[in-house]
């Protein structure tokens, strides 16, 4: 029900309540107008009918005893009242009447309708009733009240008329009627009109506050009602306009929040993608129309599937209802996985896919695209730094253990004594460093005219045992050479000839000077391009301890050379003699064979030193020395004994062909053409003399002092002379006759 129907009906049945009220307390004053007047009539009746009744001490009668008393009495009330006032006996006779009506004394009284009076008589209760007769026009209201001569003892009745009474009664309740009807009236008119007022001022105040929520609802937040009226319709205007005020700045502020939310969501780097439960993309920011590849506005409104091709970790297509976002929108939950994004150039994109569900009923998720290319990238060039670390720590202990090897070959070939046993082991040690591969090390002759291969290792042979310096690019240049297929560089010519090998020559330096190469070959040069570049390092190492290595052999050789020749003229020094004459002598003498020593000064060299200078005189030594190694053996020992003193140790030679080789060398040294500066020297003579073993001692001592016996002899015989076997018992060897006559 409308409230302002409830108002209307509530209104009316407080009008029609009053009236009730009204009404009921009007018929209520009637009746009790009517009993008050009866009351008071019958109060009346009693106390006439006690008068009556009434004996006096002084008087033996009553009224009613007395008739002609009783008449006076009820004339004189009835002058007073001026109503009508009835005595009955017991009988129902009237005793006595009012003025006017004696006529009816002695007359039953019958005008009680229903016997009223006889029965009051009867029973002694106060009755009233209406008296109607033809002889009075209006009708007279009476009360009978007993008339009891003791009690219970009724002796008769009056009868009072109570009409003035009841209309005087009647006169009172008209006006308190009035009264009450016109207050009735008064009431309903005021409900009636505040009724109006009410509806008036409900209807005004309704229709402004649906006018403001209506304008609210189709959303003017600057809707106001603006009544001012001080009723609870004003007091809700004012709450609604400040709820509408509360509201339009709430809503400023959510659409201040909007527009914050909208910025992140465009600025933001991951992709977010919103799609509804159908699959449908209602919107995807800038990141994620950069990650897929295409503008927005090709992406919205389009069904996912068509829009973003997610593939495996591998690139492959996934299986049916696998993907992140297919589990997301069948099941409702968040699912994650890392993906690959198939771009429409054909690129895959590594992106961690992120699909949270919304908090709507038609379903739909949000999805995030995380790019982590980037992150992988950066994966892989640390794996890729791992990958290159693990490959140099492999590199490293590689080359460790190279070092280690290097470092045991270059103390092995620092126990060498000699060229021999250094390149035994290069030629042992050599397959450990360049596994597979064939090599060699060449030397320079000392003449530098000649490089000898002193080494050899692996199946191939690559070059020529000996070649002449210029032949290797190596020794020219005195820096690596290699030369390979697909190369420019020109080949050595020591290298025999096979287009698809590949080699290097590597120049063994050290203390300033070249003593050779090593060469390396690969004969697979063409599919191992890099047979080299892994080497190169352990090659350097090998190459460096040799040439070390080799130098060091080198420099101890000639410091032998130096403590055992004479450095003037090149021949073994006299310690040298010494030492490899006494083992030699043994050796002679274990096999049996014989062993000459020849001795030699050079005649007058003071004299010779004197005229042409030292100089000149070092000169003529090394020719002698010359001459004397021109003539010698291979097994012949020539040696400068001292000052201009030579010794021969010849083994195998006798003492006889040693005589002859002695003059035979005499004679070439008188025949040396000696010039200095420009300057003849003249003719340079020697004296000689000869000993052997067995025939001039046993030890090399004896020899010795026999070969110095001999020679003393040849200079006292006058020089440029042989002597030989002198001091020995058998006379025929005293040459001193021979030396004569080839002097
Ligand atoms: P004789 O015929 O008796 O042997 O006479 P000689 O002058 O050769 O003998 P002597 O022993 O008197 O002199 C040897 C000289 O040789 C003395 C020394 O100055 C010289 N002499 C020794 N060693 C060298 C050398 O290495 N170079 C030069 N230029 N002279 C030397
Ligand atoms: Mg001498
Ligand atoms: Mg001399």
């Amino acid at each position: 029900m409308r409230i302002k129907t409830q108002i209307v009906a509530t209104l009316l049945s407080a009008a029609v309540l009053i009236g009730l009220v009204g009404g009921i307390a009007i018929i209520s004053q009637i009746s009790l107008t009517r009993s008050g007047a009866l009351a008071e009539a019958t109060s009346v009746g009693r106390q006439l009918a006690e008068t009556i009744a009434f004996k006096a001490a002084d008087a033996p009668h009553s009224l009613f005893e007395r008739p002609e008393a009783l008449r006076e009495f009820v004339t004189a009330q009835h002058s007073d009242s001026k109503r009508d006032l009835v005595v009955l006996n017991h009988d129902k006779v009237i005793l006595a009447d009012v003025p006017g009506e004696e006529k009816n004394v002695g007359t039953r009284y019958g005008h009680d309708p229903d016997n009223e009076v006889g029965r009051t008589i009867e029973d002694g209760a106060p009755r009233d009733f209406v008296e109607r007769s033809a002889d009075v026009s209006e009708a007279i209201n009476l009360v009978a009240v007993p008339i009891k001569d003791a009690p219970g003892k009724t002796v008769g009745a009056v009868l009072f008329e109570y009409t003035p009474l009841l209309h005087a009664a009647q006169q009172r309740t008209n006006t308190v009627l009035w009264l009450i009807g016109l207050c009735t009236a008064a009431a309903v008119l005021i409900s009636a009109i505040s009724a109006l007022l009410l509806l008036r001022g409900f209807g005004a105040g309704l229709s402004g506050l649906n006018r403001g929520i209506e304008s609210l609802a189709r959303g003017d937040a600057g809707a106001r009602i603006g009544l001012t009226s001080n009723d609870e319709f004003g007091q809700l205007a004012r709450g609604f306009d400040s709820m509408a005020t509360e509201l339009e700045s709430s809503r400023g502020l959510l659409v201040e929040q909007k527009a914050y939310i909208e910025d992140i969501v465009r600025t933001v780097a991951e992709g977010i993608v919103v799609i509804d439960g159908d699959g449908r993309i209602v919107s995807a920011n800038p990141a994620a129309a950069e990650i897929v590849g295409l503008r927005n506005d090709r992406i919205e409104g389009q069904d996912w599937r068509s829009i973003l091709d997610i593939r495996g970790l591998s690139g492959d297509r996934m299986a049916q209802a696998t993907s992140p976002i297919e589990l997301a929108l069948t099941t409702g939950r968040g699912h994650q996985a890392e993906v690959r994004l198939a771009k429409p150039d054909g690129s895959y994109l590594p992106v961690i896919a992120s699909c949270n569900p919304l908090n709507r009923s038609d379903g739909g998720i949000v999805l995030t695209l995380n790019d982590i290319s980037e992150l992988r990238s950066a994966e892989r060039a640390v794996s890729d730094r791992a990958e290159e670390l693990a490959t140099l720590n492999r590199e490293l202990k590689e080359t460790s253990q190279a070092t280690t090897r290097l470092v045991k070959l270059g103390e092995l070939l620092q126990a060498c004594v000699t060229f021999h046993e250094a390149f035994s082991v290069v030629g042992s040690a050599m397959p450990d460093f360049f596994g597979g591969l064939s090599g060699t090390v060449h030397l320079t002759s000392a003449s530098r005219n000649l490089v000898e291969e002193m080494a050899h290792w692996g199946a191939v042979r690559s070059s020529v045992g000996q070649f002449a310096p210029e032949d290797c690019w190596a020794l020219r240049r005195g820096q690596e050479h290699v030369a390979g297929p697909g190369m420019l560089t020109p080949r050595c010519n020591h290298i025999t000839e096979n287009g698809g090998r590949g080699y290097v020559c590597m120049p063994l330096a050290a203390q300033g000077e070249t003593l050779g190469i090593v060469h390396l070959c690969e004969p697979d040069a063409a599919d191992r391009p890099d047979w080299l570049t892994e080497r190169q390092q352990i090659l350097r190492g090998v190459v460096d301890t040799l040439a070390l290595a080799l130098a060091n052999l080198r420099l101890r050789e000639t410091l032998r050379q130096q403590s055992i020749r004479d450095p003037n003229t090149g021949l073994y020094n006299r310690r040298y003699l010494e030492e490899t004459s006494s083992r030699e002598l043994r050796r002679m003498e274990r096999s049996g064979q014989p062993l000459a020593m020849i001795m030699l000064d050079v005649d007058h060299f003071k004299q010779f030193n004197d005229t042409f200078g030292h100089e000149a005189g070092d000169l003529v030594l090394k020719q002698v020395a010359a001459t004397l190694l021109d003539h010698a053996r291979e097994s012949d020992v020539v040696s400068r004994y001292g000052g201009e003193e030579f010794a021969l140790m010849m083994p195998g030679t006798s003492l006889a062909d040693a005589a002859e080789r002695a003059e035979a060398l005499r004679k070439a040294i008188k025949q040396l053409h000696l010039t200095h500066r420009g300057r003849t020297l003249g003719t340079i003579t020697a004296s000689f003399g000869v000993s052997a073993f067995p025939e001039l001692g046993a030890s090399w001592v004896e020899i010795v002092n026999a070969a110095d016996r001999s020679l003393y002899q040849a200079k006292a015989d006058g020089r440029d002379r042989v002597v030989a076997g002198l001091g020995r018992a058998d006379p025929q060897w005293d040459l001193s006759t021979a030396s004569q006559s080839v002097a």
